[in-house]
């Protein structure tokens, strides 16, 4: 059994999610931010609207959530995804998203950290959330329907 930490090369192409450790599935997560947005959901269809006002602790500028490691008790609606649960998330989850590509069969994108070796690539292909988001304490919640952008899913 691979220790937690331990990162196997090209281990994205070799196990699946449910195979890989703590830091293998952690570097799956490219940051695009994009889960950090508020997102609309129509309760009939379950169809999913993206907003670009994102959650109060996400950071635009890092496009990093600002305190990763005690994020559930700040926000204790923020969804802390596993292996187990990709498969019920994916329907609000972008498609760039690592995690659903991968569960989905799919590789991941030209522009992956994973690839490039950091998020530059990522940003610079406008698939990140770095400074184009409106924090959520500055909108009032009757008006989100007003921030929904097309293209972000
Ligand atoms: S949408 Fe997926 S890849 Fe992007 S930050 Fe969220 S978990 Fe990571
Ligand atoms: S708590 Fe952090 S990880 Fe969770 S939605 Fe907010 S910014 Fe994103």
């Amino acid at each position: 059994m691979a220790q937690p930490d331990h990162i196997r090369p090209k281990f994205w192409e070799k196990y699946k999610l449910g195979e890989m450790t703590q830091a293998e599935w952690e570097a799956v997560c490219d940051g695009c931010g994009k889960c950090c947005l508020i997102k609309l959901e129509d309760p009939d269809t379950a169809q999913v609207e993206y907003t670009n006002v994102a959650c109060k602790l996400f950071d635009e500028a890092t496009c990093r959530c600002a305190d990763y490691d005690i994020r559930k008790s700040i926000v204790p609606s923020c969804v802390v995804l596993t292996p187990e649960k990709i498969a019920e998330a994916a329907y609000w989850l972008p498609d760039s998203c690592g995690y659903k590509l991968l569960h989905q069969g799919y590789e991941l994108p030209v522009w992956h950290p994973l690839l490039t070796g950091g998020p530059e690539a990522m940003h610079e292909a406008g698939a990140s959330m770095i400074n184009r988001t409106i924090p959520e304490y500055e909108v009032d919640e009757e008006d989100l329907e007003d921030y929904v952008v097309e293209g972000l899913q």
